[in-house]
């Protein structure tokens, strides 16, 4: 996070910023907005439906596991109705 702060000021000094504000100490979120919305992607811009990469990670890496368990269990499936094919 720290290493990118240099780049990330000066892009966002052209771009617009985010006008969620936090509730408890009414600080700005000014990080960069999404084009079309009035805040950035981790207040809402993009409708709750952010791309692949906006997620954050923990969600992306929960639904990674969810596949591999998945087709674990699909290739157990398989060779389970192979077995019975062969017993038949
Ligand atoms: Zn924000």
């Amino acid at each position: 996070m720290m290493e990118g702060d240099d780049n990330r000021m000066s892009a966002a000094n052209n771009a617009p910023r985010c006008t969620a504000k936090s509730k408890r100490t009414g600080v700005r979120c000014n990080g960069p907005a999404v084009t079309g919305w009035t805040v950035c992607r981790f207040h809402g811009a993009g409708g709750g439906h952010p791309a692949g990469k906006a997620h954050p990670s923990w969600r992306h890496g929960m639904r990674s596991r969810e596949w591999i368990e998945m087709r674990r269990l699909v290739n157990e499936l398989g060779r389970e109705a192979r077995a019975i094919e062969r017993i038949i």
